[in-house]
């Protein structure tokens, strides 16, 4: 296919040097783009500019570079990155002369993803810059497909909504660019920022996750438990206490799957249903944890009843265990309903992970596995404590406490077994 000549450019700088550039691009492609995005860095990586420019309307453009360094440049000193956008902000074409990355300042302006609406991939950013124009790149990283967005704000905070839908269980990256507009289409760089993410995945996904889980863990050897425990130091518990005796639910953090619908979602409190089996089969509780050296045991009546709802939320490891994620909710709460939507619900008497049994009166759960549970409400600790459905003890501690529970830690990405595969991320197909 002959190449076609988008552009006839004239750069210029202050001290009135000029260059010429032709930008061509395949025949098709010239019919998509609408809008030349020219990015201009100095050498130092410390200087830029972008000359936004109507390709059908101005094919002949002189470019002209703010110089306003203390030292002196040459026409030669600037590199230049265009990219052709078409009209769903699309980056359909790029080509540069020998580009250099941005050096830009990045330390006070930030970029994070603020709202996700999961089930139609729209996902809302909050930008925080002092500059009043933000251009942003979205790339998605497997298809190296990317956008570019210009948006404005009278400088702070804004909350940006990307005006196109994201793909599920994706990553992205999204590099943002900071200024001022010179005149109009023409904008100086004084900062950047970036940040990289993986959007949450559908209920489909999660179904699949959740056939990997029971698959892994047949044929299952079970045990009755009567608890689930909770460790945390024993200022954690100290604190509560000198507060009423409530402990309130927090934020889930981004553990386990980075595509999981819960994080970042909804708040609950974690706890635990792993034991360890001596070889006869009996289960004792481990001797210590990374979590802290106090443990809150809760029975499990407390968690497993009429009025809650138990749902499947992730399957992942780290470097040996496998774990599995269940959610425990108070049925018709905005939790109850968030995870009704995004995860899989579970037959409480049923279900391969944790359940009760009638005939025996008790919980049992699955021992192939780590089984940890998100108990999506507050609990008043001294109301359990003083009707006998929760106790303390201690244990020892291994690791640094604060660092695994804060951060929370990611899944192994190249386990077989626990991690979908791109055919599957693309087309989830249940059979
Ligand atoms: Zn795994």
């Amino acid at each position: 296919m002959p190449a076609i000549l988008v552009h006839e450019l004239r750069l210029k700088n202050g001290a009135n040097e000029s260059r010429r550039m032709w930008v061509r691009t395949k025949e098709d492609t010239a019919r998509e783009w609408c809008k030349s995005v020219i990015v201009v860095t100095h050498r130092s990586g410390k200087l830029g500019m972008v000359v936004i420019l109507d390709t059908k309307n101005q094919q002949r453009a002189t470019v002209e570079i703010t110089d306003n360094l203390e030292q002196q440049t040459t026409i030669e000193d600037f590199f230049i990155k265009i990219y052709g956008v078409d009209s769903m902000e699309k980056v359909v074409d790029e080509c540069s002369t020998d580009f250099i990355e941005s050096k830009l300042r990045e330390d006070k302006d930030t970029i994070e993803v603020w709202k996700r609406e999961i089930f139609i991939g729209k996902y809302t950013l909050k930008i925080n810059s002092e500059s009043k124009d933000r251009l942003l790149l979205i790339t998605e990283v497997a298809t190296d497909e990317k956008h570019l967005l210009h948006c404005q704000s009278e400088g702070g905070t804004m909350v940006y909504e990307i005006p196109f839908p994201l793909k599920p269980a994706r990553d992205y990256v999204v590099q943002a660019f900071y200024g001022s507009c010179l005149e109009p289409g023409k904008y100086s760089l004084s900062a950047r920022a970036h940040c990289e993410f993986r959007t949450a995945m559908l209920q489909k996904h999660v179904q699949l996750l959740y056939n990997r889980a029971s698959e892994f863990c047949r044929p299952a050897r079970r045990c009755a438990i009567y608890h689930l425990y909770r460790n945390k130091p024993r200022h954690y518990f100290e604190k509560i206490r000198s507060r009423g005796g409530v402990m309130t639910k927090y934020m889930k953090n981004n553990g386990g799957d980075q595509a999981s619908p819960l994080n970042r979602s909804i708040q609950g409190l974690f706890f635990s249903a792993y034991y360890k089996y001596s070889p006869a089969g009996c289960p004792y509780l481990p001797e210590d944890s990374p979590f802290g050296d106090q443990r809150l045991h809760v029975a499990m009546p407390f968690f497993v009843n009429q009025y809650n709802n138990l749902y499947f939320a992730d399957f992942f490891c780290h470097y040996t265990n496998h774990h599995v994620t269940l959610v425990v909710t108070e049925a018709g709460s905005y939790s109850d309903h968030f995870c009704r939507q995004h995860l899989i619900p579970l037959d409480k008497t049923n279900n391969p992970f944790l359940y009760y049994n009638h005939w025996k009166k008790s919980c049992f759960t699955n021992v192939a596995l780590n089984v940890e549970i998100f108990y999506t409400e507050n609990i008043n600790i001294g109301y359990l404590l003083c009707n006998k459905k929760a106790y303390f003890s201690f244990c020892d501690v291994i690791g640094n406490s604060k660092g695994k529970s804060f951060i929370g830690q990611r899944k192994n990405k190249n386990c077989q077994i626990c991690n979908l595969t791109p055919e599957e991320i693309i087309e989830p197909v249940l059979k």
